[in-house]
């Protein structure tokens, strides 16, 4: 730290998550130099939200779960909160789309936990054999080993094949964009692998907690969970918006691709007193600590110089693409049931939409009263071929699907885009927290380096943040600097 008063940090990517890291870096004191390197001309990442006119679009993510804190501890330490809205009240259900009709998903299915008799005994989306086999999940013995195993593999297990087919495949493909057979249990649903340990099950893990809280257990099966997410109410731009303003002038530094990281040649008895050098297409730059929030496959292209393992693991961790074809429609032109926040689509219906986002439905202010703001997901990794059509395929497909699973009889929507996510989903598939581990066993001799980001402790927003949390106080510990 010899040619600066104040230690050097650079964070890679502009991402939530480097925003965030960078964010938390800001606040330490001594404040360390910051230096926020992005490739693009823009900050946020896959977070964007397009604005026309009246309408308020997002092209990814639309909401971030409350549960794990992070995310919204965040917005209020920036003094954003009041921007922060709940979904509406009103049609908060979700439907699935199956033998040709539109069927609500059973209150008290819970991802892949039954915790209501009633509404699964009467639902319409499972036969009398699949609720049969669902119920003897009671008497299914627990799996002894230990390694890790698919989510297909744990719910056919537990629950019965039809019950993954009609209810969690399409949920799971909905929500993570991914394919089922190949997610890892451990990484993308560590609770229901620890409640089969502990319990037996998932009912019985459901019974346990029940008698444990059993308040908390009601409002938990009767889609109260809604209420565990929240959404900027003008996008997720004017969030990432508000987090840029909260850094010092100077630390932003667009359009600048990071290429390579090199240790600068010096003298250094210890890991922690180490240079870094970046390279990158605006020149190079000298640090004292690097944090790096770029998606694996990236981190893997800036650190194969100098750390082959941690490189070759990072980039067998795989992501997937995904387009959402976003519609704006008239109300009166959909002859089916919209009254919720979404539909989910299972593969069995041999349709390509994954599912459906209600998006205006979920969160007011996006498009003018009598409007629909629809959200269709295609591809993702149970469809990549989809990725290889052409917009005007897409928004063919898209149509045609519309007209099939919510009557819409519209000639064409009143606006509609095509956002193409190419690579942009991780993907946990098995193995993941061993991957993971291994990712951070190589770099752990150098602690003024320290990664984060969606791919590899949580996809979802909240995650992010608190890797960046955890990637701030490795630095700040690393570099001896005290934190608030
Ligand atoms: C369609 C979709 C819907 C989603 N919905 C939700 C949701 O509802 N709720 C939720 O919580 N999460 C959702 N997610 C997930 C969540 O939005 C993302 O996981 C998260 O925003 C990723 O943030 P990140 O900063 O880790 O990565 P990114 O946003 O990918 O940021 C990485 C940044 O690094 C930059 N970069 C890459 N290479 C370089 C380089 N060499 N040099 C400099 N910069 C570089 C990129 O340009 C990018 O800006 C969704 C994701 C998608 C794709």
């Amino acid at each position: 730290m010899d040619n600066h008063k104040h230690p050097r940090v650079a964070v890679l990517g502009g991402g939530i998550s480097g925003l965030a890291a960078s964010y938390f870096l800001s606040r330490l004191e001594p404040r360390p130099e910051i230096r926020l390197f992005e490739k693009g001309n823009r900050l946020g990442g896959v977070l964007e939200t397009l604005y026309d006119g009246a309408y308020v679009i997002e092209r990814s993510a639309d909401n971030f779960a409350t549960l794990i804190p992070d995310a919204l501890e965040l917005a209020k330490e920036i003094g954003f909160e009041s921007n922060l809205i709940r979904p509406n009240k009103s049609g908060r259900q979700a439907f699935l789309y199956l033998n040709n009709r539109i069927e609500p998903i059973p209150m008290g299915f819970s991802l892949m936990q039954p915790t209501r008799l009633w509404p699964i005994a009467t639902t319409n989306t499972l036969s009398i054999t699949a609720k049969i086999r669902l119920l003897k999940e009671l008497w299914v013995p627990a799996r002894q080993s230990s390694d890790d195993e698919s989510l297909e593999s744990f719910v056919t297990r537990r629950l019965g094949v039809e019950v993954f087919d009609n209810l969690v495949e399409p949920i799971v493909s909905g929500i993570f964009t991914a394919d089922p057979r190949k997610l890892s249990m451990q990484a993308t649903m560590p609770q229901f692998v620890e409640m089969e340990r502990q319990y037996g099950g998932l009912i019985r893990g459901h019974l346990h907690s029940r008698k444990k809280d059993a308040a908390a257990a009601a409002k938990r099966a009767s889609g109260a969970r809604y209420d565990q997410f929240m959404a900027p109410q003008h996008g997720m731009s004017s969030w990432v918006e508000a987090l840029k303003d909260q850094l010092p002038a100077e630390t932003v530094c667009l359009e600048t691709s990071v290429q390579s990281v090199r240790r600068i040649p010096e003298p250094s008895t210890s890991s922690a007193a180490s240079k870094w050098r970046l390279e990158t297409n605006q020149g190079d730059q000298d640090f004292d600590a690097i944090i790096s929030a770029l998606p694996c496959a990236a981190s893997a292209r800036v650190l194969h110089g100098l750390f082959p393992d941690a490189s070759e693991a990072l980039s067998q961790i795989s992501y997937a693409s995904s387009a959402v074809i976003a519609m704006i429609v008239d109300r009166q032109s959909i002859s089916g049931r919209t009254d919720g926040f979404g539909i989910i689509v299972p593969r069995k219906s041999g349709l390509k939409t994954l599912a459906i986002s209600f998006s205006s439905n979920k969160y007011p202010g996006r498009v003018p009263e009598g409007q629909l703001l629809l959200r269709i997901f295609l591809g993702g990794a149970m469809h990549p071929e989809m990725m290889d059509h052409s917009d005007s395929d897409l928004i063919h497909l898209a149509h045609a699907e519309m007209r099939q699973i919510i009557g819409w009889s519209g000639e064409k929507p009143l606006w509609q885009a095509v956002i193409r996510w190419n690579n942009a989903m991780p993907q946990y598939e098995v193995g993941h927290l061993q991957r993971v581990t291994q990712i951070e066993e190589s770099l752990a001799g150098t602690p003024t380096l320290a990664l984060c980001g969606a791919g590899l402790h949580g996809v979802g927003i909240p995650q992010c943040v608190s890797s960046a949390k955890r990637a701030v106080s490795q630095i700040a510990k690393a570099l001896s600097i005290s934190q608030a």
